[in-house]
């Protein structure tokens, strides 16, 4: 009989990874503690205004993994909209210059929305192999079986893989033996990318930066939008500008943020940025299942794709996949991929 796996968290890693060992034959399940999958990867749609992203949105052609993935699931991916003047705040106080930005390899977008990869990953189980709500708060090793318990139920497996960044896991989930004080320290001190950023999107009635021949992205030191860019639609017909926040701002409540951004906004691209259809921004420095405070604050990188999370633990029935696993483009999307990738195949199932 095939081995029942039981994949903690319902991001792209563990729906890819119930995807491809389902694809083996393997009997899956998978725990997402959100009432909703994606995990980092949250597109905001609506019948009126352009799909928005919460979470991640670019990818680069040495994304191959990822790349092949959207070939496979025939889900198409466009470039991202960089034609025309580039605003630059390289400091306080120094003037706003107007640039074209240099030409590089470009950044794609997944048509319709990242979204659209989750879904159609999500399609693929039944409601049966994948169940929301599902908090994972203890898992039990011993024997040949593993028990898997959240607030109100308990599972049984042959193995678990864990697809949820390893300081979150170890932060929140209670392994029953204990994971070696070695093990411990390195996932303390694993960053989880964009564990704190806010991600700010406005939609409008119209492309005005488009029409003044600019490219609606914005670069700056000082001000309250970071980095922002254009986010129309594929078809261009709806239209949108998002980005990220200052941290110098995250702690302002969204309503303080908001005003800070339209200020910014109006003094960059005039009155017409005021005419906004929809405001949304997220810190995901409050979202529970993707940080937990902790006096430890690792830098950016830091531990990603150490050979512990190469490892099988509690003879291999805890294995661990997710982007902040990989070496190569860990935190990323194609980390997030290539993990499972590399680790799908040689699972016995
Ligand atoms: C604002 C932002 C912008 C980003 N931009 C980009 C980008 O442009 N390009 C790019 O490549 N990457 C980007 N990323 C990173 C990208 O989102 C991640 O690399 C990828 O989504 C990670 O997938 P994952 O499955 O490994 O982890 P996650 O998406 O974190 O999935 C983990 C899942 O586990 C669930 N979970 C947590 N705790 C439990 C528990 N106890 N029990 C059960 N389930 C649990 C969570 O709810 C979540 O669904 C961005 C991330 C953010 C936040």
């Amino acid at each position: 009989m095939a081995k029942k796996t039981i994949i903690i968290g319902g991001g792209l890693s563990g729906l890819l990874m119930a995807y491809r060992l389902k694809i083996k034959g393997a009997s899956v399940l998978v725990l997402e503690a959100r009432d909703r999958v994606g995990g980092r990867i949250l597109t905001l749609e609506s019948e009126t205004t352009a799909p928005i992203e919460m979470g991640a949105t670019w990818f680069q052609r040495e994304h191959q993994h990822l790349a092949k993935l959207l070939y496979e699931l025939k889900i198409p991916a466009f470039i991202q909209y960089m034609k025309g003047a580039t605003f630059y705040e390289p400091a306080p106080r120094a003037p706003m210059q107007q640039i074209e930005f240099p030409n590089q390899l470009p950044s794609y977008r997944i048509s319709g929305g990242t979204g659209k990869l989750i879904e159609q990953l999500a399609d693929q189980l039944s409601d049966k192999e994948l169940l929301l709500n599902q908090q994972v708060e203890r898992i039990i090793f011993g024997g040949d079986r593993v028990i898997v318990k959240t607030q109100e139920s308990e599972f049984e497996a042959n193995q678990v893989i864990c697809c949820l960044p390893p300081k979150l896991f170890v932060n929140t989930i209670y392994t029953q033996p204990k994971l070696p004080p070695n093990f411990m320290k390195v996932a303390q001190q694993t960053h989880t990318w964009m564990k704190d950023s806010v991600k700010v999107m406005l939609t409008y009635a119209k492309p005005f930066w488009r029409e003044a021949n600019l490219s609606g992205a914005l670069f700056s030191q000082t001000g309250a939008m970071k980095e922002l860019h254009d986010h129309c639609n594929v078809e261009l017909t709806k239209f949108a500008l998002g980005g990220f926040l200052n941290p110098t701002l995250h702690h302002l409540p969204k309503a303080k943020r908001q005003q800070k951004v339209l200020a910014q906004l109006v003094g960059i691209f005039g009155e017409v940025a005021n005419d906004f259809l929809t405001y949304e921004d997220l810190n995901w420095a409050d979202e529970k299942f993707t940080t937990q405070p902790h006096s430890i604050d690792p830098h950016p990188h830091q531990n990603n794709g150490h050979p512990y999370y190469k490892k099988a633990w509690f003879d291999g029935q805890l294995i661990f996949a997710g982007a902040e696993t990989s070496e190569h483009h860990s935190g990323k999307m194609e980390g997030a991929v290539a993990s499972v990738e590399q680790l799908a195949g040689m699972l016995e199932i």
